[in-house]
């Protein structure tokens, strides 16, 4: 808001100088008025947001036969939403249903995943989070859970804010706990922190069915968002370590 004030403020300064002062004055405030916008872009902190799957690779076909990669989609667009709103730069790896190979690479799953971490990498992201969805043997077991890479101290404090507030959001009597992984290979090779949100199991019954309604999608990314503002609000992303 004050920023705002002052830039039309600062507007109107550059106006009066233009109409009663030297041609010089009126270039140097344009040009204080014009660093002062960078300034602002790179203050804005940059998130990728990877919807899992897509294309010829459905994910995990849920016991209702939803496809885990129309909800990845779908949940990532409402946090997109809400991370915009608070003036965070948001860059998807996929708005569609496809999948990032092409019809030449002999290793479709292994070029999908290259190009995203590449697209994390080239967008030099503060931070990056994959939304996927979880299957089990056992139609039981469920509720969301947060994966991190063993060695990342950002990852893991990420992944436990948003566990947590995955659990307050959702109630669903969740116990879960964020769990490192040294194996996936997105979380290996990307270099600024990252997480995934396994959202909840599509072999189960009642939470494949939740996953597919709007309201439960909304309160996901609504707990995955604020648990992203809670790690911007405490310094996570003030250095570029992983
Ligand atoms: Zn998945």
């Amino acid at each position: 808001m004050i920023k705002k004030y002052f830039s039309i403020i600062f507007l109107i300064l550059i106006l009066l100088a233009s109409i009663l002062s030297s041609d010089r004055s009126v270039r140097v405030m344009k040009n204080i008025f014009e660093t002062g916008k960078d300034m602002e872009k790179e203050e804005q902190y940059i998130i990728v947001i990877d919807p899992g799957h897509g294309g010829r690779d459905p994910g995990k076909v849920g016991i209702n036969n939803a496809l885990e990669k129309d909800i990845n989609l779908s949940i990532a667009f409402r946090l997109k939403n809400l991370l915009e709103q608070n003036d965070i730069k948001v860059i998807m790896t996929r708005e569609e249903d496809i999948g990032l190979y092409s019809e030449t690479d002999s290793n479709k799953k292994n070029a999908d995943l290259n190009k995203r971490i590449e697209i994390i990498q080239t967008s030099k992201a503060d931070l990056a989070v994959s939304i996927h969805q979880n299957s089990f043997g056992e139609e039981y077991v469920k509720g969301a859970q947060v994966f991190f890479h063993e060695q990342s101290t950002k990852g893991k404090r990420m992944a436990e804010i948003m566990q947590a507030q995955l659990i307050e959001t959702i109630a669903d009597g969740n116990h879960r706990k964020a769990k490192s992984n040294s194996n996936y290979y997105m979380l290996k090779k990307t270099e600024c922190p990252f997480v995934i949100v396994e959202c909840g199991y599509m072999s189960n019954r009642s939470e494949a069915d939740l996953l597919l309604e709007d309201d439960y999608q909304e309160k996901m990314a609504w707990g995955i968002h604020l648990a992203i503002l809670q790690f911007i609000n405490e310094g996570g992303l003030d250095t570029k370590a992983k």
